[in-house]
C-alpha cells in the first residue's frame, strides 16, 4: 500500500455509480493527477466540500493500479462566492478546463498551480472577470512556453504595433499586413489591443481589473485568445491524432 500527500485544486469532478467520484486533481507536487473518491456523494460523508471543482485541498491519495484513490481529504478554501455565482462559477470552469485541456499527465509545474489558485482567489473578490480571465489565459499560455510575441511582426520583424496589426496564432504573435499567408487565419489586432494584452501579463493579477479597456479592443482579445488557445489544443493533441484529422480532410 503506497499512500502519497499532495496539495490540489480540484479541475473535474464526475459522478459515478455507487456513489463513487473520479477527481482530475492539479497538484503543487505531481501535476495533473486522477484519482477515485469512494462514497464520497453520500449526504453523511465529510469529504464532500473538499472534492467539488475549484476547490484547494490537501489529499492523501493511495497508488492503484489502474486509478489512484483518495484516503483522506481535507478542504483548505472552497472559494463560495464562485458557487454562488453562475458567472463566476463558469469563469472558474473555463479556467480549470484550460490547465485539464493543456497539461499533460504526471508533469508538475508549480507556476501553473500558483497561478490557478491566484485566479481563483482573484474571480472570488472580483468586479471584472472577464479581464481577470484573459490576464489569465495569457499568462498560462506563457507557462507553457508560448508567450506571445507582441513587439513586432513574427515574419519581416518590423516594429509594432502599426497601424494594421494581426495576431497569427500559428506564429504565435504579431503579423504586419504585408506578411499575411493567404488562406491562414489571422485575427485584427489594434494598437489599443496590444498595449491592453501587454498590461494583462505585467500587472499583479489582482489589479488587472483597473485597466480601461474599450469593448472593441476587449473583443478582439477575446477572439485572440480563443483561437491561439484553439491552435495550441490541437497542437497537443498530438501528430498522430493530427495525421488522422489530415486523412480525414482529404477523403
Ligand atoms: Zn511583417
Amino acid at each position: 500500500m503506497q499512500l502519497y500527500r499532495v496539495q490540489a485544486i480540484v479541475l473535474n469532478s464526475y459522478e459515478m455509480r455507487d456513489a463513487h467520484r473520479v477527481l482530475t486533481l492539479y497538484t503543487r507536487e505531481k501535476g495533473k493527477v486522477r484519482a477515485v473518491a469512494h462514497g464520497v456523494v453520500k449526504p453523511t460523508s465529510k469529504k464532500r466540500g473538499a472534492v467539488q471543482p475549484f476547490c484547494h485541498t490537501d489529499f492523501l491519495l493511495r497508488r492503484g493500479r489502474e486509478l489512484d484513490s483518495v484516503s483522506q481529504c481535507e478542504g483548505r478554501e472552497i472559494f463560495p462566492a464562485l458557487w454562488a455565482d453562475l458567472d463566476l462559477m463558469s469563469y472558474a470552469g473555463h479556467a480549470t478546463g484550460l490547465v485539464d485541456r493543456l497539461t499533460a499527465d504526471g508533469e508538475p509545474d508549480e507556476n501553473i498551480f500558483s497561478l490557478l489558485l491566484s485566479l481563483l482567489r482573484v474571480l472570488e473578490k472580483t468586479k471584472d472577470p472577464e479581464l481577470v480571465i484573459r490576464s489569465f489565459e495569457l499568462r498560462l499560455v506563457a507557462l507553457l512556453g508560448y508567450l506571445p510575441y507582441l513587439d513586432g511582426c513574427t515574419s519581416c520583424g518590423e516594429a509594432m504595433p502599426g497601424p494594421d496589426n494581426y495576431f497569427s496564432p500559428w506564429a504565435g504573435g504579431l503579423i504586419c499586413r504585408n506578411c499575411r499567408t493567404p488562406g491562414v487565419a489571422e485575427y485584427f489586432c489594434g494598437r489599443e489591443a496590444v498595449s491592453v494584452m501587454k498590461a494583462l501579463l505585467a500587472w499583479e493579477l489582482a489589479t488587472v481589473e483597473r485597466i480601461r479597456v474599450t469593448r472593441q479592443a476587449g473583443a478582439q482579445i477575446k477572439l485572440i485568445m480563443t483561437e491561439y488557445i484553439k491552435w495550441l489544443t490541437e497542437r497537443r493533441s498530438g501528430p498522430l491524432e493530427f495525421l488522422e484529422k489530415v486523412r480525414d480532410y482529404k477523403t
